[in-house]
């Protein structure tokens, strides 16, 4: 294999020393580690990823200031991170990943790895530095492991006992495997303005009686907002409008197959994708 760059170059602007990262986690990490252990388990550990209700989260930051309704808070910081997901999968490769996820707390990162014919979840969690980025705290963390990686990698001429000894930093039995495979979904190429004026959920519409949820819902909106029951006159325009949208991508319905995870940033042993908020099995 050809020696990834980015991996082993000291990034000095950030101020990486050379420590092992075993010193690394015990100073940073193990706080993450007895917070997970004092409270009701990893679940505990919200991601700040997803929006909190109607509040929107930089996806790539958890920034929640100027979001708006966008996903990201700047197009350089979604590609940030996209580059440090990048790097980090020069390793996750090296390590026979099936699986992997990111996310983070304000206060910690979490990335877990489930590598090809172990039965375990390897999940490395790591402090944040106030004030950076979670992406750069990412690099950080794929920076120490990468060189351990190879210094053992050196040492004992054995991409095995690198990787082996690189899993070994990280702790088993935070989550199950089936919270870091990434799920197939499918999500209708619809407006989303459109099925909440119906009250419409995916999911109805992507569902074997999709024609029928359809009308009925257009008909539980006509008798709330027809002008003859003292409805809006606008917004029952709107509701027509919205019905003949739907009934439209009836006649040919676009759907978009995604995979990824609610709130967590996934890898499926080819690419990362990013969280997806709510899901739809494609299976329904
Ligand atoms: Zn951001």
């Amino acid at each position: 294999m050809e020696r990834p760059r980015n991996w082993s170059r000291p990034d000095r602007r950030q101020g990486c020393s050379t420590i092992s990262f075993q010193k690394i986690f015990s100073r940073y990490g193990v706080e993450a580690m007895n917070n997970m252990e004092s409270s009701n388990g990893p679940d505990s550990l919200v991601p700040v990823i997803p929006s909190h209700g109607r509040q929107f989260v930089c996806q790539a930051c958890g920034a929640t200031q100027n979001m708006g309704r966008r996903k990201y808070c700047s197009r350089a910081c979604r590609q940030r991170l996209v580059w440090r997901l990048e790097v980090a999968s020069n390793l996750l490769r090296a390590l026979h990943t099936r699986y992997a996820t990111f996310s983070f707390t304000p206060d910690t990162l979490i990335f877990h790895v489930v590598a090809s014919g172990s039965p375990h979840v390897y999940s490395y969690l790591w402090r944040r530095t106030p004030g950076r980025k979670p992406a750069d705290d990412l690099g950080a963390l794929v920076e120490q492991l990468g060189r351990q990686w190879w210094r053992e990698h050196e040492r004992r001429r054995s991409r095995h006992q690198a990787s082996k000894t690189v899993l070994e930093q990280a702790h088993t039995a935070v989550v199950s495997p089936g919270q870091v495979r990434p799920l197939d979904s499918a999500s209708p190429k619809v407006s989303g303005k459109h099925l909440s004026i119906l009250k419409l959920s995916k999911a109805e519409i992507l569902g074997t009686d999709a024609r029928e949820a359809v009308k009925s819902a257009y008909r539980r909106q006509v008798m709330t907002h027809h002008p003859d029951h003292n409805g809006d006159a606008a917004l029952f325009r709107k509701v027509h409008e919205a019905y003949e949208e739907m009934k439209e991508w009836l006649e040919n319905p676009v759907i978009r197959n995604q995979r990824g995870l609610p709130d967590k940033w996934s890898y499926d042993g080819r690419k990362w994708a990013p969280p997806m908020n709510s899901p739809t099995p494609r299976k329904i």
